[in-house]
């Protein structure tokens, strides 16, 4: 029977531990899920808050060694 991945919403097999489309995990519960896709989320945040971070740290030194 065709289950859908709560990741990609591809339709898999329900006995496959794994989504073939996305290569998840979907062996884990649903609320596990949810809290894992929230997870990414805020990590996707953060990495993009550093990046921004390092972008304005580089061009105060630049700043700073020109001088
Ligand atoms: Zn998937």
């Amino acid at each position: 029977m065709a289950k859908t991945c709560f990741f990609c919403t591809a339709e898999k097999d329900e006995q496959a531990p794994v989504c073939p489309a996305c290569g998840r995990d979907t062996a884990v519960p649903g609320p596990l899920a949810a809290e894992h896709q929230a997870l990414l989320q805020k990590r996707d945040r953060l990495r993009a808050e550093l990046v921004e971070a390092k972008a304005r740290l580089a061009s105060r030194r630049r700043k700073s060694a020109n001088a």
